[in-house]
């Protein structure tokens, strides 16, 4: 599939995909010399592997580097080292996200503390959830700092400065895209004070614990009129790319979704003795809720719509009482925020019903609710035009999985490269992207950075006024 190399028709229309409408724009392209650059791939695979190593289980072989944990923090000491080792100005912020800086032209005079002005920031995340696999967030981190070291070797000064960023806890142990909202000034103090892990852990205590002072964390807010873009690559977490045996997706828009966490309350009671017609069995609720999801998505939603029970705790939790209480998590995706209203509605309703059926009550916290977000489509043309370049097929597509580009979407202009996660594996010791993919998606990024920072390029003017109206809901 795909054997065409002519990238604005390289769209496969037996996946879910949505072909691009624009032709790229191939011709902004970095000078020859420019264009001849590569990424160093053996330096990323080393790096990789590196990374991967620190917070392993040794038995499950699954990562665990949730936010603000000893595992965490010490990836981002190891993060920090690399980016001062690359020669790239340091600096943690606030919010506990590491930063490198690679100066542009338009902050060369300034020393490394009172640089201040517009840069494109690229990046992702080193946080994950708990036995993770090695890529979900590293390879994104580690590819735009490969491409920022190699500006770097070349003598490469691009006209505006080049942020590389680490958010904290995208993977979300405290509610997720930490970092990304203090860096939009989305975090409020209240979340800040009340946001808990799933084991009651407040997330003041953990960043304490580590050393961070929280009420810092509301002063990683950028100005909107100091951010150029942000670019972010990350692995599919699909089967997409794989199954159609293309090396790079370009995103068109991210999902957007919610998150509650479900308490359905009854009566405990004695397996044995308490008649069937008697009970109320807080796990029986559950199931008839979980029973009546593909009817909620077939009438509430779109075939973009996915939603996920992950997470169930049954109590007390013996074999012969009757479960009085069941605590759930809910996930629900969509890339219409509309979609995603209705089907909160729905679900709610639902709940509801089942509650009253079964004589239960019915509680629900809202944990976060990020809209969907569509990528900036001058952007998205370089990201075009660079595989194009560089001859490699892409699909234009969505995505399914929310990043910390979704919440950056709302005060700047976004783009997202993928690059294909093997049989679709994700949040597992199973996920897996071939070095060759890797190779060509971490070129595509380089290139891609070197042509948003010609002269003519569209994201080189410093941003409109109205950014901050700039709304995600769009
Ligand atoms: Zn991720």
């Amino acid at each position: 599939m795909n054997a065409d190399s002519n990238p604005s028709t390289s769209t496969n229309p037996s996946t879910s995909t949505i072909p691009s409408t624009d032709p790229p724009a191939a011709e902004n392209g970095p000078p020859a010399a420019l264009a001849e650059i590569r990424i160093d791939a053996e330096r990323i695979k080393n790096e990789v592997l590196e990374l991967a190593e620190i917070g392993r289980d040794a038995e499950s072989r699954g990562i665990y580097r949730m936010a603000f944990t000893d595992a965490d923090m010490a990836g981002k000491r190891w993060l920090a080292d690399r980016i001062e080792q690359a020669g790239l100005e340091l600096r943690i912020d606030g919010a506990g996200n590491v930063c490198g800086l690679l100066p542009g032209d338009s902050e060369s005079d300034a020393t490394a503390e009172r640089r201040q002005g517009p840069r494109l920031l690229v990046g992702s995340h080193t946080d994950t959830v708990p036995c993770a696999g090695a890529l979900d967030g590293a390879l994104g981190v580690l590819v735009a700092l490969e491409s920022l070291r190699r500006m770097r070797e070349v003598g490469y000064r691009p006209p505006f400065s080049i942020e590389l960023i680490s958010f904290s806890d995208e993977e979300g142990r405290f509610g997720g895209m930490f970092g990304s909202e203090a860096v939009s000034g989305r975090l409020t103090l209240q979340r800040l004070r009340s946001a808990a892990d799933l084991d009651g852990i407040r997330l003041w205590d953990a960043m304490q614990r580590v050393g961070l002072d929280p009420i810092a964390a509301l002063d990683a807010q950028r100005d909107p009129n100091d951010l150029i873009g942000y670019l972010e690559l990350h692995i599919e977490q699909g089967p997409v790319l794989d199954a159609s045996r293309t090396p790079i997706g370009v995103v068109k828009d991210i999902t957007g979704l919610f998150k509650w966490a479900v308490t359905l309350s009854g009566e405990a009671n004695h397996a044995g003795t308490t008649p069937m017609d008697m009970r109320r069995d807080a796990f029986m609720g559950l199931a008839d809720f979980a029973h009546e999801i593909p009817r909620i998505l077939a009438e509430n939603g779109s075939p973009m719509s996915r939603a996920t029970i992950g997470r169930a705790q049954i109590l007390p939790g013996s074999a012969n009482t009757v479960p009085g209480l069941v605590e759930f998590s809910l996930d629900v995706r969509d890339i219409s925020e509309e979609v995603l209203r209705e089907l909160s509605l729905a679900c709610r309703r639902a709940l509801s019903a089942i509650a009253r059926r079964r004589e239960l009550k019915f509680d629900f916290e809202q944990q976060s609710w990020i809209v969907p977000v569509a990528c900036d489509p001058a952007m998205t043309a370089h990201l075009e035009a660079a595989a194009g370049s560089l001859g490699l097929n892409y699909l234009v597509m969505p995505s399914g999985a929310a990043h910390d580009a979704q919440i950056l979407g709302g005060v700047t202009p976004i783009a997202m490269l993928f690059v294909p996660s093997r049989e679709g594996q994700s949040h597992s010791p199973a996920e897996w992207t071939n070095w060759h993919d890797i190779e060509a998606g971490a070129n595509v990024f380089l290139q891609s950075l070197l042509r948003m920072s010609q002269p003519a390029s569209p994201t080189h003017s410093p941003p409109p006024s109205d950014r901050q109206e700039r709304s995600p809901q769009t």
